[in-house]
This record gives structure tokens, sequence and C-alpha cells, in this order.
């Protein structure tokens, strides 16, 4: 096997890694010849590795693989399959400090939090490991005699993933372990701002023992591949997680070719405040559910809707914590909370402060680039909150994707779950207070694929299902079961052994 990177010089007397492509079980150059800088979003002088942006060759090459590999992959029984992803999950547990700090390095979120996307990978490699035993179907009586029904899952053959950068590994083990061990093939589009993760996740495959062709990276621009990535003809599934916009085009082009389609996409999370709350407990919630990744979680807590009885005091209490906050590099382990993923989503973080201020939301703390000193060449900004924010603001309808987090009074439990629903995503969504009647009245009523009771929108746990209503998504669900579903398709089997023609619903025993 041709070795899986390069060094180039990048002038300034110093060097780079430079990551091939993984097509057929080779780690190659792009047939474009053209490569892109992966740089520290904490500090932009770094570059933490050079990728290969790659075109329509590399593509149709990946997919040509993948189509290969399908025929005898299929064969190869589930429980062997899944024995090589237990394999690969125990190489990233040995490796998981590597690729933690490597992923810091890359996308900037702390590392007390790319350790927990890493080791969510590992949780999804176990669970899916254990699937490859289950993969369980229906056997039902026959309505005939001497008749036997039942109904098997089969791979559906090469299926496209298309990953975003806020969860660089955990996403990407999402999609590929259950895709893997249901018997199908698989290329990857790692984000730009993130294709280190998905090259260490992949790696511990191909070190597991993999075979060719399984599973092939092709690093570059959604805007250059995403089109060769969906028009081929041998592409059987597409998988993307990223933004609305995005996630309007992958479906339309999906559907174009009946491919089957699985949409994750944006999200402005609710969390419910209610007077008699635990309000340390809420507290604590609201600050790790905005902040945590500079509230670039899918999952994020971007509105916090708060009964008025409690408003003052919460308000007040949650600005002097936000104002605590330390942000900077994330492999320092003191760091709250790291910088922006990049130029672009820092402008528009600060473009949405100033929009907030435009429509007359109180400023309560933040606001503000941070660009001396320690900060001086990364994308940082502090954490911010705003008050007294109408439901019908921009700020409360639009996904930030940043440290920006908008408060909301509410009358009620009726009238804060109006205003949580009055949106066009239904991600997650959460509830504190210690009433049992009220929580199980918003478990029922709040219009989103996840609900915590006592906990902020962030923390799904990967063997129940991930996903959103709404503009969220499309229906399908990752994690659990429900990844299972999208990477199979059902075939339903009948065994007559009484030797005649039995006609169904037509012959019809006494
Ligand atoms: P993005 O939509 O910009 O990019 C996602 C992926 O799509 C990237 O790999 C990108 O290269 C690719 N892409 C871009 N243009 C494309 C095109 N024309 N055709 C095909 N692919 C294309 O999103 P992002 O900035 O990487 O991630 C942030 C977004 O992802 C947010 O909206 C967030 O809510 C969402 N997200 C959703 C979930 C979920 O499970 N619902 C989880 C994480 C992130």
């Amino acid at each position: 096997m041709a070795t899986d990177t390069l060094t180039a010089s990048i002038g300034t007397g110093s060097s780079a890694r430079v990551y091939k492509n993984f097509i057929d079980g080779e780690w190659v150059e792009s047939r474009t010849g053209d490569m892109f800088e992966d740089r520290n979003p904490a500090d932009t002088r770094e570059i933490v590795g050079i990728f290969q942006k790659s075109g329509k060759e590399d593509v149709d090459a990946a997919v040509d693989a993948a189509k290969r590999a399908f025929k005898k992959w299929r064969l190869v029984p589930a429980p062997r399959r899944a024995e090589i992803i237990y394999r690969a999950t125990e190489i990233l547990m040995e490796r998981k400090e590597e690729c933690s700090r490597d992923m810091t390095r890359e996308m900037g979120k702390v590392i007390k939090e790319t350790r927990g996307d890493v080791q969510e990978a590992i949780d999804t490699g176990y669970y899916m490991a254990g699937e490859g035993r289950r993969m369980f179907g229906p056997t039902v009586p026959s309505e005939l005699p001497n008749k036997f029904a039942m109904a098997v899952r089969q791979p559906l053959g090469v299926c496209v993933m298309i990953t975003p950068w806020n969860f660089p590994m955990a996403i990407p083990s999402w999609k590929l372990f259950p895709a893997i061990v249901a018997g199908n093939t698989c290329v990857i589009k790692p984000a730009q701002d993130t294709p280190l993760s998905v090259f260490n996740f992949v790696r511990a495959l191909a070190d597991a023992g993999l075979p060719k062709g399984v599973v092939n990276i092709v690093t570059g621009f959604g805007s250059r591949i995403g089109g060769p990535l969906l028009d081929n003809p041998e592409v059987r599934a597409v998988s993307l997680t990223g933004s609305t916009d995005v996630g309007r085009i992958v479906g339309e082009a999906a559907a174009k070719s009946f491919i089957r389609c699985s949409l994750e996409l944006g999200g402005k999370n609710p969390m419910i405040v209610l007077d008699d709350a635990n309000l340390d407990l809420a507290i604590d919630g609201a600050l790790w559910g905005a902040f945590g990744t500079t509230g670039q979680r899918c999952t994020a807590t971007s509105r916090i809707i708060l009964q008025k009885g409690i408003y003052e005091e919460f308000t007040q209490r949650l600005v002097e914590r936000a104002k605590a906050l330390k942000v900077g590099n994330g492999l320092d382990e003191t760091v709250d909370m790291g910088p922006a993923i990049n130029e672009g989503q820092l402008k528009t973080d600060l473009e949405y402060v100033e929009i907030g201020k435009n429509e007359s939301a109180k400023m309560l703390c933040g606001g503000n680039r941070l660009d001396s000193g320690s900060y001086a060449h990364g994308w940082f900004m502090q954490p911010t909150v705003f008050g007294d924010v109408d439901r019908k603001m921009r700020i409360a309808q639009e996904e930030i994707f940043g440290p920006v987090v908008s408060l909301l009074p509410a009358d009620d439990l009726d009238d804060a779950i109006e205003i949580a629903n009055n949106i066009k995503y239904g991600l997650s969504s959460a509830i504190y207070t210690r009433d049992v009647n009220k929580a199980f009245a918003a478990m029922r009523d709040l219009e989103a694929g996840i609900t915590y009771i006592n906990a902020p929108t962030i923390g799904a746990e990967v063997h129940l299902p991930f996903g959103g209503v709404k503009q969220t998504g499309n229906g399908h669900r990752e994690g659990g079961l429900g990844a299972i579903d999208f990477y199979t398709e059902w075939k339903s089997v009948y065994v007559d052994y009484s030797d005649k023609l039995q006609k169904a619903q037509i012959d019809r025993p006494e």
C-alpha cells in the first residue's frame, strides 16, 4: 500500500503533511493536482494538514471502487463484518487522545469535547458491531398451510456520505458503521474544514483489515464534487448532515434519480425553564447547551424560554456565568469555549449581533470579537446573551451556529410551548420543571425529534434515534435502529413447501 501522507514544504522553511484520498484501499493523490489547507481556527498560522482538492474523476474512481467491492462485501456474513468494526473501534480507543488533539487543532472545540466526539464514534462502533449479530426482521405466520413467511434486510449498494465539521468523527461514525455492518460500500466526503478527523477514522478501519474499496474518502469542496457524487448512476443512497440550504440541493438531486436520501439539517433549539425549576441545574444546563462547541452544534440551546417568575433571577445569574467563561485555545484544559470554525462563521455570528441590536433585543453581555493578545491569530468572540427577545425576531428564528443565545419571556407552560414550536426547525428541545404533569405534557407537545427533561438540548446517546422534524430533516433517523433501517432494504421471502399452487387471498383453507 502506498503511504498515506507526503511532506510538503510550505515556504517559510517549515513543512506540513499532505494527506491523500483513500480509494480502492490505496492512499492516492487527486487527479486534479490541486490541494487545500486545513488551518487551526485558534491560530491560523498553524497548518494542520494539506488535503486533496478532488474533482469528478476522483469521485468516479471512488464510486467504481465501491461498486466493485460491494460484490464481495455483501456476501461476507454480517457477524464477520462486525468483527472488523469491533477491531477498528478498539484501535480508535487506543488512539483516542491523538485523535482528540488532532480534532481540537483542526476545528477548535475544547479538548474535553473532542474526547467526547471520539468517544461517540467508539460507542457507535461497539453498538453497530453488536448489530452484526442482530439485524432482526419479522418472521410471521403465513395465511396458507405449509408456507413460511419472513422479511430479511439487504444492503443497498454504494452509499455516499457528506458530513459537516462540527462533529467530525462522531457524525461520520453514525453513517459509516451502520452502512458497512449492513453490507454496503461507501464514499465519504468530509467537510473541508475537518478532513483530518475523517482520515483518522478511516485509517482505523483500514488498519483493522477492512477490505479494499469498502470505504473510500474523497476530500474537497461540496460545491465542486457534490454534483458528481450525486449524479453518478451507481450511487444508491446519500446521507447528508449539514445546513438546510445544502440539504435542499442534495434532496433535489437525490429525488431526480430516486436514490434514498437522509438529510440531517439545522436547528434552533428551545430550552424552557418554568418557575418551579431547579435554577442552579437549569443555569448549568443553559451554559453548556448554549456555549459548548462555541454554540456550533445542531442541537445547541439557542433559545431559552423563561417563565416570568424566574426571568429576572435566571437572566442575571446566567449573564454573570457567561461573562466568566474562559475563551481560548481548546488544547488548554482550563478553557471553556474555543473559536468559531472559520472567518465566515465568525462574520455570521457578528452580523447576528448587529441584527439583534437593530431588532431592539437587549444586549446583556458579549457581542464582540476577541482579537488581541493570545486571540490575535484566531476566530474568537465573546459568549453573547440577548434578553427581552421577541419570538418573531430574526435572532429567535434563524440558526446562527455561534455563541449567541436569546432569552424569551413566557407567561406559562402553554405560552412557552407555543413559542418553542413557532419555528421552522424541530431537532432538539428541553424543559426544566419539577412538575411531572408539565414534563409529560411537554414531552407530548414539543415539536422536536428529541426532548430532554431537566437536561439541556445536547447530550444524545448513540443507541436511540437521532434526528428532527419539520425543516430539520426529511424524516430519517441516525443512531439506534433507525440507522440500520436507512442502510437496508426489506425483502419479503415466501417459502411454499406444500408442493401445489396456493393462491394468496383466493385459496382460503376452511
Ligand atoms: P454545510 O451545509 O455548509 O456543509 C455540510 C457538507 O455539505 C460539507 O461536507 C460541504 O462540503 C457539503 N456541501 C456543501 N455544498 C454542497 C453541495 N452543493 N452539494 C453537496 N454537498 C455540499 O454545513 P456545515 O457548515 O458543515 O455544518 C453546519 C450545519 O450542519 C448547521 O446547519 C448544523 O445545524 C448542521 N448539522 C446538523 C446536524 C443534525 O444531525 N441535524 C448535525 C450537525 C450539524
